[in-house]
């Protein structure tokens, strides 16, 4: 098994002593067993990888200090994913594979078909978190506050284009909407919709709206968190950090 990766707010650097939350110490002392001296390895989102020991552990608190810096900062494609929140179990699955498949940022989107009234942003939080220690990033995505979709779209910023994924056909496939150089060079958002799908009136918003394009994932209709993975892993092979033409980052 590879080393204990933890994030951490504070700044890394050689010899910096780095405060442990307590559910960080929890795990690293009633979980993994480990003690003073172990090695951990840390990231914070801007200063890079760094290894760094145990220095002390108790129940509830504990400290490391860093030692070398093993990766410098990197960075993901600029891609937000918008979703209209689902049952909590699958809002878990989506912000674990969101931050897996390499988001920048993560926003819950409230649609007219959206049965859920509220979204835990500490509990999307912590998941993204525990995606980002364990599958080697070096950042966790931002988690955006939710808002309706209205809000959302009266707030664009300039220049970022958003995939809306619609199952209702009509839509592009995904290679026609994102081939073409200026797909690859801008900002995007992947926005998918609730278990009841977006509203006509809703599509029809959205279609007006010169930034968007209208995708199909296929003749299947997929279920919501299937559809982010979905569109997600589409994007990132398209233009994203797994295909040459790399999208630009953040
Ligand atoms: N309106 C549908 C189901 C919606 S599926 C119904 O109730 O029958 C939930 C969301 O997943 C949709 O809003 C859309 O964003 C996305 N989605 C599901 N299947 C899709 C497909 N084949 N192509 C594009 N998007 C899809």
């Amino acid at each position: 098994m590879g080393a204990v990766r933890l994030y951490t707010e504070s700044d890394l650097d050689a010899g910096l002593t780095v405060s442990l939350s307590a559910g960080q110490a929890h795990y690293l002392g009633n979980v993994m067993r480990m003690k003073e001296g172990d090695p951990v390895v840390l990231f914070n989102g801007r200063d890079g990888e760094w290894r760094a020991a145990i220095a002390g552990l108790r129940k509830k608190e504990g400290t490391a200090v860093a030692g070398e810096r093993l990766r410098p900062q990197d960075s993901v494609p600029d891609l937000w994913l918008l979703f209209a929140p689902v049952k909590r179990a699958r809002i878990d699955f989506i912000a674990e594979k969101a931050t897996e498949l390499g988001v920048s940022a993560i926003g819950a989107v409230f649609t007219e078909h959206t049965a859920v009234s509220r979204v835990n942003e500490d509990r999307l939080r912590a998941n993204a978190i525990e995606a980002a220690e364990q599958c080697g990033r070096l950042s966790v995505p931002e988690i955006q506050p939710p808002s309706t979709l209205a809000q959302r779209l009266a707030d664009w910023p300039d220049g970022r284009r958003i995939m809306l994924c619609d199952e209702t056909g009509g839509g592009k496939s995904v290679q026609e909407a994102l081939s073409g150089g200026s797909a690859a060079t801008g900002p995007w958002a992947i926005l998918c919709g609730p278990e009841g799908g977006f509203s006509s009136m809703e599509l029809d918003l959205l279609a007006e709206n010169s930034i968007v394009t209208r995708v199909s994932l296929g003749p299947r209709i997929l279920r919501a968190d299937t559809a982010v993975l979905a569109a997600l892993a589409c994007w990132q092979s398209m233009v994203g950090d797994w295909s040459a033409s790399a999208a630009r980052t953040v």
